[in-house]
């Protein structure tokens, strides 16, 4: 995150809300000590991390304890995403052409194990990528990749419809699409909650996602599944990874 947008984000959050979102960061000072001392309890299937327990993720409006590996920073999504990914990687008997949209240093890692797999990773920064650019308006030819992930990518963009048909055209037929994004607590009883404008509190999130994001993503061309991590994750697992509550949804184009 660019240095300026961060001031901005503090200028219209306030000073009082600035300095205790510092304050809680602070509370992450013990954590790596108790990893050197204290018997692992938790895994990150991500990159095979162990420890006592995972870093707090501070975030502007609150703070998501045992939460973000120390290792390679995957968040819960990230941990069932990647045993999603692997399984569903392990079972596929051909290469793939993979396209990781703003790519998460845990899913890249799973993907990079894979000798199956040849990615090209796509986000706006420049830096951590290897095509810059916008997922709105990708540069790629029609039907390039067999995987597009994205994951927490539509929530920061005005409008998701068309990445979402850019997704869809840059997948081969019979091609799938795996969309993450943040959800209403209660998503399945409500539609979209759109803010009209980037939320600095909220990560600059525009929307919380209801149960409408599968008819989104049906719009744009994709038959759409959602898949609970508690479907795939033991409840052990659930418990190892700090993981299970979230919900992929496969969008699948259809096979010529
Ligand atoms: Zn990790």
């Amino acid at each position: 995150m660019g240095l300026h947008r961060e001031i901005r984000r503090f200028r219209k959050m306030g000073g009082a809300a600035v300095a205790g979102y510092y304050l809680r960061r602070l509370g992450n000072a013990w954590v790596r000590p108790l990893n050197l001392v204290v018997p692992a309890r938790f895994e990150c299937p991500c990159c095979g991390w162990c420890g006592a327990r995972f870093l707090n993720h501070v975030g502007y409006q609150e703070t998501l304890r045992n939460y973000v590996c120390p290792r390679c920073g995957s968040h819960a999504r990230h941990r069932g995403l990647a045993v999603f990914l692997r399984r569903m990687l392990a079972a596929r008997e051909r290469p793939a052409t993979v396209l990781h949209c703003a790519p998460e240093r845990g899913i890249a890692a799973v993907l990079a194990a894979n000798p199956k797999i040849s990615c090209i990773t796509v986000d706006m920064a420049p830096h951590t990528v290897s095509v810059r650019a916008d997922i709105c308006a990708l540069p790629f030819q029609e039907a390039a990749f067999d995987l597009i992930i994205c994951c927490h990518v539509l929530e920061h963009l005005p409008a998701d419809g068309p990445a979402l048909k850019e997704i869809a055209r840059a997948l081969k037929p019979g091609g799938q699409a795996l969309v993450m994004v943040p959800m209403l607590h209660d998503w399945e009883s409500r539609p979209t909650l759109e803010f009209g404008a980037a939320q600095p509190r909220m990560d600059d999130h525009w929307r919380l996602y209801g149960h409408d994001v599968a008819g989104r993503i049906a719009a744009a061309g994709l038959a759409c599944t959602g898949v609970r991590f508690s479907s795939f994750l033991t409840a052990a697992q659930q418990e190892t990874y700090q993981s299970g509550g979230d919900i992929i949804f496969i969008g699948s184009k259809p096979a010529l």
